[in-house]
C-alpha cells in the first residue's frame, strides 16, 4: 500500500505542490527496436500521459536499481522481443498487450507483443529500414503501453467504449492521429495517481 506523506511546514508544502508526482517507466528495448521507433514510443507514451498529472521518467532496469525514489513504479517488457518479420507467436489468448495479475492482485508489471503489434501494423518487414514504418511501430507499441499502464496504475481491469481504453484495438486505432484517453478513463487514472485535485496527496514509493 501506499503511504502518506505528512506535510509538516509550509515551505515543505508548497515545494511539494510545485513538484509533479513521478512515474518511473522501466524497461530495456530489445536491439532490434530502431532508435526511430524508440523515440516515438516514448514521445507517444508520454503524449498520452500528458492529461495525469505526472512526471514520466525513463529508466533501464539498472538505473533503477539505483536506490531513486519515485511515486509510481511501471516495468515493461517486450515477450519474445520485436524481431521484423518473425510470425507472432500466439498464445492461447493473442493479446497485444497484457497487466500481471496474481491472487486477483494487479502488478505493476506490464507485458507488450511486439510481434502482434507489427502483424496489425504492416510493420514487421520495414520498421528497421524506414523511419515513417518506425515510428507507426513506436506510436502503436505506445498506444498498447499505454493501455496497459492504465490497468497497472489504477489496479482495475475496467474498459470504455471509447478511446484507449477499449478492450480491442484495429489498424485504425493503432496507427491512426487519433486515440487518446476519453474524459472518465483520464480522470480515474489522476485519482489512482493522486493527481485529480489541486494540492493532491503527495505519495512515496521506493524501487
Ligand atoms: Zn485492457
Amino acid at each position: 500500500m501506499l503511504g502518506k506523506i505528512l506535510l509538516l511546514t509550509m515551505t515543505v508544502s508548497m515545494s511539494l505542490m510545485a513538484q509533479r508526482p513521478t512515474l518511473a517507466l522501466v524497461m530495456e528495448f530489445p536491439d532490434e527496436v530502431s532508435p526511430a521507433a524508440r523515440d516515438e514510443f516514448r514521445q507517444e507514451t508520454e503524449r498520452q500521459l500528458e492529461g495525469a498529472g505526472v512526471e514520466v521518467l525513463w529508466r533501464t532496469p539498472q538505473q533503477a536499481a539505483l536506490h531513486e525514489s519515485f511515486h509510481r513504479v511501471v516495468v515493461l517488457k517486450f515477450r519474445d522481443g520485436c524481431a521484423p518479420a518473425r510470425t507472432a507467436a500466439r498464445g492461447r489468448i493473442p493479446a497485444l498487450g497484457r497487466t500481471f495479475v496474481t491472487d486477483g492482485q494487479v502488478l505493476p508489471f506490464v507485458e507488450l507483443d511486439c510481434h502482434l503489434v507489427q502483424e496489425d501494423t504492416g510493420t514487421g518487414q520495414c520498421h528497421a529500414r524506414s523511419a515513417a514504418c518506425a515510428e507507426r511501430l513506436g506510436r502503436a507499441l505506445a498506444r498498447v503501453a499505454a493501455h496497459e499502464l492504465y490497468h497497472a496504475l489504477t489496479a482495475s481491469g475496467v474498459h470504455d467504449k471509447q478511446g484507449i481504453m477499449k478492450p480491442s484495438f484495429d489498424h485504425q486505432d493503432l496507427c491512426g492521429t487519433e486515440l487518446s484517453f476519453s474524459p472518465g478513463a483520464m480522470q480515474r487514472l489522476r485519482r489512482s495517481l493522486g493527481t485529480a485535485a489541486e494540492g493532491a496527496t503527495a505519495y512515496s514509493r521506493s524501487f
